[in-house]
């Protein structure tokens, strides 16, 4: 059994149409990607309109959990507005990972900042980000190394 018993809690995605479902185990979820049917575009999430050639003809595909880091950069002031991340501030690395699909996905890489190189094997990490003010756990996603 999951030691955080879900049971009492509802777990939500930061975005919708972000992560495939059930939320429960969360390290069975993978991001979500649209990809288009007239160019084969993929993009991040579920979406209505092709961002390359404008279709409409958009199906789902659950994204790869592994990725490549392409590149990065470090995070070291808490950014503007409605920062949910831990407080105080710890500075992080904000990376581009390409997933075998093709695309670059940006995440915040969740790693040592010494150790992070351009790129190293990564996976996906579905993880709650935050309580919200009905109780749900709201998850986001980030990379960690392999
Ligand atoms: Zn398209």
């Amino acid at each position: 059994m999951d030691r955080d018993d879900p049971q009492n809690k509802k777990r939500i995605s930061i975005r919708e149409g972000l992560f495939t479902t059930p939320l429960v185990p969360v390290e069975q979820a993978k991001l979500i990607g649209s990809q288009c049917k007239d160019c084969s575009e993929i993009s991040l999430g579920k979406r209505q309109t092709c961002s390359n050639c404008g279709g409409v003809n958009l199906e789902e595909i659950p994204l790869s959990r592994q990725g490549k880091l392409w590149t990065y950069t470090v995070i070291r002031h808490k950014p503007p507005g409605d920062y949910k991340g831990p407080d105080p501030f710890v500075p992080f690395g904000l990376g581009l990972v390409e997933i075998p699909e093709g695309i670059r996905v940006l995440s915040p890489i969740q790693c040592d900042l010494e150790g992070i190189k351009v790129g190293m094997d990564l996976e996906l990490e579905v993880y709650p980000l935050y309580t919200d003010e009905n109780k749900n756990e709201v998850l986001a996603f980030r990379f960690r190394p392999v």
